[in-house]
């Protein structure tokens, strides 16, 4: 098997179309058909779920498009690039790291004078003609636009949903009521100018996101669930070459991942990752090395997948401490602090500035009680050449050493401002969605299947009647319109052998069937086939509501077999 088997199944069954096919497609954008969306949602449900009812999290949903400030201040406008190489002879641009990488076990830490080095040594060439490669040069990720008609402003496509998260601080702080954790997660578009976009959904220039950001306070990276999850495996390979398997406590002790927080949400991760059916043998934990990591993360693991493309990032798990708040205050001028308020007051020790009140009332007349106020206020860390400059109705006056003194005050203070430390486990929905469809793909002879877990196929149950006549059609009809009122998708099917119809279902990846026969109209049971196993066992038409439910929590349908068809 290989990834052309998925995505040509995907193709003919509705899963996935590479986008503008009528005219030739463009290369890296894919459109999600009826099963695909639907599969997509489901994942998204459940990963929303998770955040939002099991851990507390709230969500937004914020603008994809935003002014320059923004992303300067975020850094992506002049450190986000990626490196790249032109052919001399055909013009293709590709990756610079992605070519080297069967000659480098980490290409990505290369600085570009030592890809450039390992091109020329090892005569590195283009893959799409043998031609010649350029040197190797930066080019920026981001989607440049303008808001607005004429000359306008310029704005970008966010590379990520996170920026929408970071300058809402403020607001979703007070929403919290002035409290930390505040735990925010967002559902959306990232746009990235990728250089040369391939392996299907893997790399897209236009890609669906699930970000969580968690703000909590810098001194205080515990967790309160921590202990619940601390026996829990974890699959490392940490960015000083050791692999290993760890307990998640163990992990944390031993220094090899920084804090339980970071922790905790690596477990998360990988429960939310295995619960949609990613196989757990085929996922693990990669620590990014300190010249890879992006600009704004001060550790980072990525969970990855084995896929038929190698180990392939599906999620990135980033401490990225201060970076992003800071960078905001700092470009914006709001305070986008918290208060960290004392259990009991604490009484500090600080300098303080104390007016000479004496010498600045003949010296500035009325206005010396006022300077005298806003000298008071004011840091004495911001003396420049002995002296400090203050604002006194709307003027600025610059007010020398020999009017003030600088002294040492005792207060009682309740709280400091901190500027808190983000966690985000940033998911790749495309990548996660595909690894799910790889990872459940198998061939049975010369049929297909999705072992698609129950909680993401997008069809839950397959309807039938062993013939479409006598009145087994109306019944299967009527079962099938109860299910889906029941709010569970289903398809009915009365066309070709059933085993035809089974096949048709196993191939779209639907866990269970049921058929109707003349059985069903002697004795109110039908047949339920499970498509892992291929059992079958009848089932009750009245229970349905129950077992339906039931089998989709991951009930055994063993559970509900009725003896001989009676009750
Ligand atoms: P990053 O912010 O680079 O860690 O990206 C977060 C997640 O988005 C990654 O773990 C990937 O799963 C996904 N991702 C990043 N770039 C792309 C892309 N070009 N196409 C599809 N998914 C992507």
């Amino acid at each position: 098997m290989d990834a052309s088997d998925v995505l040509s199944l995907c193709k003919r069954r509705g899963f996935l179309y590479p986008s503008y096919e009528i005219y030739g497609g463009v290369a890296g954008m894919y459109d999600y058909g009826p099963l695909g969306t639907a599969m997509r949602n489901n994942i998204v449900e459940i990963w929303r779920r998770l955040y939002t009812l099991g851990e507390g999290f709230v969500e937004i949903d914020s603008e994809t498009v935003g002014p320059e400030i923004v992303f300067k201040a975020s850094g992506h406008v002049d450190e986000f690039a990626d490196k790249m190489v032109k052919c001399r002879s055909c013009e293709e641009a590709h990756r610079a790291d992605h070519l080297v990488k069967e000659l480098h076990p980490n290409p990505s830490i290369l600085k570009d004078k030592e890809l450039d080095d390992l091109i020329r040594t090892r005569g590195v060439t283009c893959p799409a003609c043998g031609g010649e490669l350029s040197t190797v040069e930066e080019f920026n990720l981001m989607f440049k636009t303008v808001i607005g008609p004429g000359s306008g402003r310029v704005g970008y496509l966010r590379p990520e949903t996170a920026q929408g998260i970071f300058v809402n601080f403020p607001n979703l702080y007070r929403f919290n009521r002035e409290k930390l954790p505040l735990g925010v997660i967002q559902v959306g578009r990232g746009y990235r100018n990728e250089i040369s976009p391939r392996q299907g959904v893997i790399r897209m220039r236009e890609f669906n996101m699930m970000e969580a950001e968690l703000f909590v306070d810098p001194e205080d990276k515990g967790w309160p669930r921590f202990n619940d999850v601390k026996d829990e495996k974890l699959k490392l390979f940490a960015n000083d070459g050791r692999e290993m398997e760890l307990t998640v406590g163990e992990a944390v002790e031993q220094g090899v991942i920084c804090n339980q927080v970071l922790a905790y949400f690596m477990w998360f991760t990988q429960e939310f990752l295995k619960s949609i059916g990613v196989d757990g043998e085929r996922l693990r934990f990669r620590q990014h090395e300190r010249d890879e990591m992006a600009h704004y993360a001060a550790d980072c693991w990525d969970a990855e997948a084995l896929l038929s493309f190698g180990w392939t990032e599906i999620v990135g798990i980033a401490d990225r401490g201060c970076w992003d708040l800071s960078r905001h205050i700092k470009f914006s001028g709001v305070d986008m602090t918290a208060f960290k308020r004392f259990d009991t007051p604490h009484e500090v020790e600080r300098d303080a500035i104390k007016p000479k009140y004496g010498l600045l009332g003949p010296k500035y007349k009325a206005l010396g009680a006022k300077i005298g106020k806003a000298l008071e206020a004011t840091d004495p860390a911001l003396m420049e050449n002995n002296a400090v400059t203050v604002e006194v109705d709307g003027e600025k006056h610059v007010i020398g050493k020999e009017m003030f003194d600088i002294v040492r005050v005792k207060e009682k203070v309740s709280g400091v401002k901190v500027i808190p430390h983000v966690i985000e486990p940033s998911h790749g929905l495309d990548r996660i969605t595909y690894t799910c469809l790889e990872h459940a793909y198998a061939q049975k002879g010369d049929m297909e299947m999705l072992r698609l877990s129950a909680a993401i196929a997008p069809i839950k149950f397959g309807v039938f009647p062993l013939m479409a006549r006598d009145d087994l059609d109306k019944v299967a009809m009527q079962i099938d319109e109860d299910i889906r009122y029941s709010g569970i998708e289903t398809f009915y099917d009365d066309s070709g052998s059933i085993g035809r119809r089974y096949a048709r279902m196993d191939e779209i990846g639907t866990p269970y069937c049921i058929t109707v026969d003349y059985q069903t109209i002697e004795d109110g049971t039908v047949t339920l086939r499970e498509r892992d196993s291929q059992s079958q066992v009848r089932v009750n038409v009245k229970d349905l509501p129950l077992v339906t439910r039931a089998v989709l929590c991951g009930a055994n349908i063993d559970q509900f077999v009725v003896a001989d068809g009676s009750e």
